[in-house]
């Protein structure tokens, strides 16, 4: 079997939902931008994922572009990926973080709100991993890591309740069976399991009170940031961490043991 490809100096970090300004997504971006991997945004809004491209580029002097996309959806996410080979160096990163949040309590919850958490949240993981991985299997070297949740491992008890909870938990199965299928082209398969980080998707802007809140019982006493959660996920994309893979990464503050 050979060896894997050399980590190339020019290479290509893709996120899904990283368009938010403050999204982790959009952090993550700004991160690897700036340990030089070119930076693809694809987002539901082009727009928004245009405008946070440009920003980076000029920031951070390098290679980026957005691209619109339904994770949900696979014509959409085939075009997409498309424009991304053609335009950009080999994809060598991809980061799954496009998702949707889910508060409502199981007697309450119909079909069609399962159906599109799951939808949003695995079928995308699945759709857009797929998609990728054809030429990461071809150039024999990949980092995959896809953002779960410690309502994955709590069942909830933060803001999103159950389909939200199955939908991240299915994440941590379909990333260690992948990881067991592709390991053989060097490329690595990992999930990311923040507890409660501060962005907008936990029904708006968190006021301070909230955030007290939501950092009662975190051993560190607070909530996180996008930053902290970013700086796991670059490391993961990186070079030097060619030998973790199937793994689950707790970023909460010490919640899963409180
Ligand atoms: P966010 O800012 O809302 O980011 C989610 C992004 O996904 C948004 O830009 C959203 O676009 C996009 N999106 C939604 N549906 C999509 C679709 N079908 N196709 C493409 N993009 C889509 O929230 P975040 O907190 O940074 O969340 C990032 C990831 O971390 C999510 O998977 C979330 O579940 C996970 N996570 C977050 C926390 C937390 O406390 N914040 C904790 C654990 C895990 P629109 O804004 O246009 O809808």
């Amino acid at each position: 079997m050979p060896g894997a490809a050399t980590f190339p100096t020019s290479r290509t970090a893709v996120l899904t939902g990283a368009a938010s300004m403050r999204g982790i997504g959009r952090a993550t971006a700004d991160r690897l931008a700036a340990q030089g991997w070119s930076i693809a945004i694809l987002d539901l809004s082009g727009d928004d994922a245009t405008a946070a491209a440009e920003t980076i580029s000029r920031e951070r002097g390098v290679q980026a572009i957005g691209v619109r996309v339904d994770v949900s959806d696979q014509a959409s996410v085939d075009t997409a990926i498309a424009t991304v080979e053609k335009s950009m160096p080999p994809i060598v990163g991809l980061s799954n973080l496009a998702g949707i949040s889910s508060p409502t309590p199981f007697m309450e919850t119909t079909v069609e709100e399962w159906d599109k958490v799951f939808a949003t949240n695995m079928r995308g993981t699945f759709i857009v991993s797929q998609r990728v991985l054809g030429g990461m299997i071809a150039r024999r070297l990949g980092r995959i890591v896809s953002i779960s949740s410690i309502s994955a491992q709590r069942g909830g008890g933060t803001y999103s309740k159950i389909a939200y909870s199955a939908s991240k938990a299915a994440i941590i199965g379909f990333t260690r069976a992948l990881a067991r299928e592709v390991g053989e082209f060097h490329i690595t398969v990992n999930a990311i399991a923040p507890g409660p980080i501060d962005t907008d998707i936990m029904g708006g802007t968190l006021t301070d009170d909230r955030k007290a809140q939501l950092a009662d019982g975190i051993l560190v006493g607070r909530i996180g940031t996008t930053d902290d959660v970013a700086a796991l996920t670059t490391f993961l994309m990186g070079e030097d961490a060619g030998f973790i893979t199937a793994a689950t990464y707790d970023i909460n503050g010490g919640l899963q043991v409180s």
